[in-house]
């Protein structure tokens, strides 16, 4: 499969090795390059993709959640537009940002204040900045195979570059032995930050018993809990939280909240956010050049007018259903598959065990992941490497159609190595 690919992207390739030239791997992204080279992509519109040799796609990774909204948005084009028509990089406050920053308190109920940075990296760096300042101090409990951002993450891979924040790392969803750490560490510990789902780990989702339990043990420590709600917010209206009915005392975000453009933000209670009230005595400073920029102010903007709670239901009804029906099809095939995740966001894993953390998802076997992939590709499924798929608003039933075929012809063809 690996050779048919390399034959059938021959464009793509000479893209990657002239990249080489100037770029270490030919890359920016790491998490976008995989054997023997990406592919180039060269146009996208509404759900569809092109690549660099002509290939066309029915893109189901929509840029690791960030592309929530297609890749051609009429009203998130028109608010790019209107903002550039007012100038950028204006070296002042705009007319976008307070209004921004009100429509995302109004939307998620435990973000009282709220500040933007550029990426989710900076805001989980800046949510664990204000737990340790609030709270004077320096530990931080993590999970095994969560991603908080390329200089927080816990879900192997490469050598991780981390901050070298004092970090506690626990198992996912295993309440013993994180019981046993909270006891250990819980009066020293400064924050615990969790994803309620990991998401680039695997689209494992987060037991709610798991999360009570966070909830209250970091009550009674003093702790402050932050959701790392960058993936998980599209999950409803409301983010994560909202369903739950668990409210966190940071929360970050990121990804599509932007429409698609740079963006980052942490917030939570206003008594924590405070610190970086510079009218105040001791406050911390939190400077960015780009916080404010009026593109992704005003797309961000224009995104929030687009994900109306009915949207981000059918969109989550769209996802539970597709990952029912793919989950089914492995079921009555027999073979070690399975989907986890939660609405719009899903991941494969190749084994016939639970999926329940980091260890679980490092377990399945890798090497049919990549058959998958270069299987999905090949009938113009694009999806990424380690087999997420994010579902964007402009997929619908027939392109989820085009999936569940594509993953039924994958398991015929290829039964003789799955089972
Ligand atoms: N947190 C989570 C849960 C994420 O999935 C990601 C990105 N995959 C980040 C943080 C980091 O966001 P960014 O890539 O914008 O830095």
């Amino acid at each position: 499969a690996r050779e048919a690919y390399a034959e059938a992207n021959q464009e793509s390739r000479r893209h990657f090795e002239s990249a080489c030239a100037h770029m270490p791997g030919g890359n920016t992204r790491t998490v976008l390059f995989h054997s023997p080279f990406p592919l180039r992509i060269v146009r996208g519109q509404d759900a569809r993709l092109w690549d660099a040799d002509g290939h066309e796609y029915v893109d189901f990774l929509g840029d690791f959640t960030a592309g929530l909204f297609g890749h051609t948005n009429p009203a998130i084009a028109d608010a790019v537009r209107s903002a550039l028509a007012d100038g950028i990089s204006l070296s002042g406050h705009n007319r976008l940002e307070a209004r921004f920053a009100a429509r995302i308190c109004e939307r998620f109920p435990s973000v009282d204040s709220v500040r933007f940075t550029n990426s989710g990296t900076e805001a989980n760096l800046l949510a664990i900045t204000t737990a340790m300042a609030t709270t004077g101090r320096r530990k931080i409990l993590v999970f095994d195979g969560a991603y908080h951002g390329s200089l927080a993450s816990f879900a192997g891979g490469s050598a991780p570059t981390n901050v070298p924040h004092e970090w506690v790392v626990g198992t996912y969803n295993d309440i013993d032995s994180t019981s046993a750490l909270l006891d250990e560490y819980g009066s020293s510990l400064a924050a615990v930050l969790v994803e309620p789902m990991l998401g680039s780990g695997g689209c494992v989702p987060a037991d709610q018993e798991f999360l009570r339990l966070l909830r209250r043990r970091t009550r009674e420590s003093g702790t402050l809990l932050i959701f790392d709600e960058v993936m998980t917010s599209r999950l409803a209206h409301g983010g994560y939280q909202s369903i739950s009915g668990l409210e966190a005392d940071l929360t970050t975000l990121g990804k599509y909240i932007g429409g698609g453009l740079s963006f980052g933000a942490f917030g939570g209670r206003s008594d924590l956010m405070s610190v970086f009230d510079p009218r105040q005595p001791g406050s911390l400073a939190h400077a960015g050049t780009f916080n404010n920029n009026v593109l992704t102010m005003s797309a961000g903007l224009a995104a929030l007018d687009e994900l109306t709670p009915e949207a981000a239901d059918e969109l989550g009804t769209r996802g539970d259903r597709l990952r029912t029906e793919l989950n089914l099809l492995c079921e009555e095939s027999g073979v070690p598959m399975v989907f986890t995740g939660l609405g719009s966001l899903m991941t494969v894993h190749f084994t016939d065990r639970a999926v329940h953390c980091g260890a679980d998802v490092r377990g399945a076997d890798q090497e049919l992941k990549e058959l998958f992939f270069f299987d999905m590709l090949a009938a113009g499924v694009y999806l990424a490497r380690r087999g997420m798929v994010a579902l964007s608003l402009t997929i619908g039933s027939a392109e989820c159609r085009l999936l569940f075929e594509a993953v039924a012809a994958f398991i015929e063809r290829r039964r003789p190595v799955l089972s």
